[in-house]
């Protein structure tokens, strides 16, 4: 692999603490930009090498091989670019905190859209890409734009609807970056603070506190991961150091120094166990670094 030649260039990086999860082996090589130029510029230089690649942002939905990550690793924490721009339109970059943003931007605002954002963690970048939120809105829906690099350059796209949905979107394929996007509050109706005191008050009664990815599994149509895996009877299952969350069907926390391997274990018999029980195949919402090439699903 060649050497980066960049000063923001680490090799033999760790990943697990930059990951809530806290499990995984370093990068073979880690770029960490700072301003949105030297994004574009590790980008392009990154799409030009024949390692594998991945872009991390708050490390707050992956789970890294204990193997760690043989290649490059885009970081996009040091973009903390933030600008009012005048009547309710922001511009944000990446690696802003989402959880800031709520409690910066919109709260004193009062624009609306806080409940769908309340208590998540991770970056504005990583939230953007997995189009995240809650049953009460999702962040792609507070947009007007996003500005995306992808190996035919970088774009800026405008945002609508038919370009996300649950838990994904179509504009940034994997691969590519998003470096910021530029929002389009509304004032809201309701006193937003009281709404955000309410979900937070929720998270700590139904969520289960300690190093994870938050739900593991998307919801298939019309039902919950988190209930198909409770009526397995998996609630509190271990593995090594992990276990099926006693709260939180769809919560597997590394409890006790576990590694990726008992995560993904976990993870399988999730997977088997509901589909022999319900016909219902789970899929992941935690990405998994490096990809897996095939489903392994053995209960060993
Ligand atoms: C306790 C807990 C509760 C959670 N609750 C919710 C919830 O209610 N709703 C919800 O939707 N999610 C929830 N999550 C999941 C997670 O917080 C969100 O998916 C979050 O938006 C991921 O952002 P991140 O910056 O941490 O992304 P990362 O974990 O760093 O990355 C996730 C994916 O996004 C990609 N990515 C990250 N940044 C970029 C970028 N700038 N450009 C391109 N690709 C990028 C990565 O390659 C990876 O595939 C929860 C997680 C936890 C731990």
């Amino acid at each position: 692999m060649n050497t980066p030649p960049f000063d923001f260039a680490t090799p033999n990086h760790p990943l697990a603490p930059l990951t809530l999860y806290q499990v995984g082996g370093p990068a073979a090589w880690a770029l960490t930009p700072r301003t949105l130029d030297e994004a574009r510029a590790a980008y392009q230089w990154m799409r030009r090498q024949s390692a594998p690649q991945l872009v991390l942002g708050g490390g707050s939905n992956v789970l890294i091989a204990d193997g760690g990550f043989p290649g490059i690793v885009l970081i996009t924490t040091g973009l903390q670019g933030a600008e009012d721009l005048g009547g309710g339109r922001s511009r944000v970059e990446a690696g802003v905190d989402l959880g800031w943003m709520v409690r910066d931007v919109m709260l004193p605002n009062n624009y609306a859209g806080v409940g769908g954002l309340t208590g998540i963690p991770g970056s504005v970048g990583g939230a953007i890409y997995m189009n995240a939120g809650t049953n009460k809105g999702t962040i792609c829906q507070l947009m007007e734009s996003v500005e995306v690099a992808s190996p035919s350059g970088v774009q800026t796209v405008a945002m609508d609807p038919s370009l996300y949905g649950y838990r994904g979107q179509t504009f940034c394929p994997p691969g590519s970056l998003i470096l910021q996007g530029h929002f389009r509050f509304e004032p809201a109706g309701e006193d937003q603070r009281a709404i955000y005191e309410r979900y937070i008050e929720r998270r700590a009664q139904t969520q289960p506190k300690g190093p994870s990815c938050g739900s593991v599994f998307k919801n298939p149509e019309g039902d919950h991961a988190g209930r198909l895996i409770e009526a397995c009877g998996l609630k509190g299952t271990r593995r090594g150091g992990a276990v099926i969350s006693p709260k939180h069907a769809n919560f597997i926390l590394n409890e006790n120094g576990a590694s990726s391997a008992d995560i993904l274990w976990l993870m399988d018999l999730c997977k088997r166990r509901v589909r022999e029980q319900f016909g219902v195949a789970l899929r992941e919402e935690v990405s998994i670094i490096p990809p897996r090439r095939a489903e392994r699903v053995e209960e060993n």
